[in-house]
């Protein structure tokens, strides 16, 4: 198996079609503890990435055009989502993206590559956001994804990784529902916020499972 920059175009397209798909439960779940926008900030996001990316698939298609590698897919990625969502979401995933492009801009991607991609990616989200685990954030989503990478890895290779921390974001994401949050907007519903799952933690299991699905797509 390969990953290369057509991996990680499906693996953004699939998450603009996963967020579509899925828009009004994040909406929904952004309404119980935030201001409703979760799903709507992210569809525009990713909307808007999927236009830049049908332009430079055209612009590629040109003679003499460079062969892309994985890290252009995700900074291009970052820099739309930077600019077109407004809420704290944005510049989250903004910035997760553009760490985990500087590990991907080579065109060997291994399993240690992928799992330094999930690392970096949440090293961007903490930087920006100064959340810890517990906190009710998407960073309950990405620290069990990253950490089940890590010991996926160990024995298996990227597609594993891949599938544990799909997986395990999915389970950290609903392990937030109990939680009371000290980060974000949801913060001030204070012990209110228990009970109900956080958007961004949903969305970032959507994004991993959105990698895994790519994975099987190579001929489709
Ligand atoms: P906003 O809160 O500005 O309306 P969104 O609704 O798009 O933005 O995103 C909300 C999500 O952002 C939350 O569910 C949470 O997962 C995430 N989030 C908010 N603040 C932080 C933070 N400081 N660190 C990590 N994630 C955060
Ligand atoms: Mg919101």
């Amino acid at each position: 198996m390969t990953l290369d920059a057509d991996w990680a175009e499906r693996w953004i397209r699939r998450t603009a079609d996963a967020v579509v798909d899925r828009r009004d439960e994040l909406t929904e779940l952004d309404r119980e503890i935030g201001d409703g926008d979760h799903g709507e900030n992210l569809v525009r996001g990713f909307r808007a990435v999927v236009a830049k990316l049908d332009a430079r698939r055209a612009e590629a298609e040109e003679p003499g055009a460079s062969p892309r590698l994985v890290g252009d897919v995700l900074k291009l990625t970052a820099t739309t989502l930077m600019s077109t969502v407004g809420g704290a979401s944005g510049p989250l995933y903004g910035t997760a993206f553009l760490r985990a492009a500087k590990v991907t801009g080579h065109p060997e991607i291994d399993t240690r590559t992928i799992v330094a991609m999930l690392e970096s990616a949440l090293d961007g989200i903490t930087a920006r956001g100064k959340a810890e685990p517990g906190e009710k954030t998407m960073v309950d989503a990405w620290t069990p994804a990253v950490d089940a990478a890590e010991r996926a890895a160990g024995e298996g290779d990227e597609a594993d990784a891949l599938r544990a921390a799909a997986a395990a974001a999915d389970a950290g994401s609903t392990a937030t529902i109990p939680l009371v949050a000290t980060k974000g907007r949801a913060s001030y519903l204070g012990e209110r916020s228990a009970g109900h799952e956080d958007p961004g933690a949903r969305s970032t299991a959507l994004l991993l499972a959105a990698a895994v699905e790519a994975l099987g797509e190579e001929n489709a």
